[in-house]
């Protein structure tokens, strides 16, 4: 178990959160505020308890320079409206510089203070430690509440933690609570589900989810790779040939674990790849050479949902379907609608899936759902994530 901000006295302690404010912005406008509402209770925690808050972020790709289409004013001001109260905001092309010191020395206890977009400065990236050290100088204790970039090791997000102690915030303490259950203590039967484009880009995640489910089931796009490693017509569907071998590597792994593996029966196939297009729906066997499969058939939804029905958790990544166009969306609806309906806890993670499950409007309906694309692929890898690594354990 990690430590979080309750388990430490942060009375007029100088904290140094890192927050995800990875905002989109069009014009220099904010088009969504749910990163910075998420953020909100660690923030007002912190103040309410009297501690002075220092936040620091990063936004988009300045590419190491200081660029006024990528400052973090926006959000300060976002954030005081929420907040009901003034965020200063220390901009500095430096991130940090005498002013910005002198500003944080100045802070009184629940005080709030946003630093200017970390990735301003190139070292950031590069978990260079005397960037790190700069930032580190304004604080005494270290809060991550950033899971969306926990994956990778920065000077806001690991770096700092070599200079004082870490605990999470509670965004992060969510994120490894219904993750790392899920994972390593489930309710069984545990049931993975996996979708999405390429087989390459998640196999580590297979594999690792291999040794821990009950039961696995392939959907989307990966699963064309693996009716060719079965020697079946896949038409013009998405292929990854580098992984059909090891498609069969990973049949042998489910069958040697007493794993269920679970593949689309049929296929709702179209001639192009494109909403209007033609479509046919047919068993597996039965593609046609000119046509690709966009999405999951109705024996599949069946098969997917009774098993989804018998699961104790449910971890999902990866959409059934091209569900970006609404006549091959059916699939990835329904296995939604399969985990909204279950008693299952149900963890989403992966950045689409999420946006799946969202436009669906079933977001509530589902235990957890993951804010970090990247960081719960690698969670699910069975990685240890740098920004979780560097907090203590309790
Ligand atoms: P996540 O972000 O949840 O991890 P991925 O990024 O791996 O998911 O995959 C999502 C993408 O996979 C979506 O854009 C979806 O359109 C695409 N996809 C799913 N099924 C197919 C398919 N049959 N053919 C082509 N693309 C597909
Ligand atoms: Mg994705």
């Amino acid at each position: 178990m990690k430590k979080t901000v309750r388990d430490i006295d942060v009375k007029g302690k100088k904290c140094l959160v890192r927050c995800d404010f990875n905002v989109p912005m069009q014009d220099g406008k904010i088009t969504d505020d749910v990163r910075i509402r998420a953020a909100l209770p660690t923030i007002e925690y912190l103040r309410d308890n009297g501690a002075k808050v220092i936040l620091m972020s990063h936004m988009g790709r300045p590419k190491g320079q200081p660029n006024k289409e990528f400052t973090l004013a926006p959000v300060a001001e976002r954030l005081g409206e929420l907040l009901g109260g003034a965020v200063i905001f220390a901009q500095s092309d430096r991130v940090v510089d005498d002013g910005v010191v002198a500003a944080v020395a100045a802070m009184k206890d629940g005080e709030i203070l946003l630093l200017e977009n970390t990735r301003y400065r190139e070292e950031e990236t590069k978990n260079d430690p005397a960037f790190s050290k700069e930032l580190a100088q304004l604080g005494e204790i270290f809060v991550n509440d950033a899971f969306g970039t926990a994956h990778r090791a920065h000077c806001s997000t690991a770096g700092v933690a070599e200079f004082m102690p870490a605990v999470s915030g509670f965004l992060i303490e969510k994120e490894i609570k219904f993750l790392g259950e899920a994972v390593n203590d489930p309710k069984r039967p545990f049931v993975a589900i996996m979708g999405g484009a390429k087989v390459g880009d998640k196999i580590p995640v297979i594999e690792n989810l291999l040794t821990k489910v009950d039961a696995l089931i392939i959907g989307g796009g990966m699963s064309y790779t693996f009716f060719k490693g079965e020697g079946l017509e896949i038409g013009t569907s998405l292929l990854d040939e580098d992984s059909i071998e090891l498609t069969k590597k990973l049949r042998q792994e489910a069958a040697d674990a007493g794993v269920d593996l679970l593949l689309p029966v049929d296929v709702v196939c179209a001639k192009e790849f494109a909403n209007d297009s033609e479509t046919l729906v047919c068993d597996k066997d039965k593609m046609p050479a000119d046509m690709m499969g966009m999405d999951i058939g109705p024996k599949s939804v069946k098969l997917f949902s009774d098993e989804i029905a018998k699961a104790g958790t449910v971890v999902w990544n990866g959409p059934m379907g091209v569900f970006e166009m609404s006549n091959f969306a059916g699939g990835t609806r329904a296995v939604a609608e399969a985990l909204a309906a279950s008693s299952a806890i149900t963890v989403i993670g992966g950045g689409d899936s999420a946006a799946a499950v969202k436009q669906f409007g079933l977001d509530d309906k589902m235990t957890h759902i993951s804010t970090g694309g990247g960081a719960s692929l690698e969670f699910l890898e069975g990685k240890e994530l740098p920004g979780v690594a560097v907090l203590e354990d309790k």
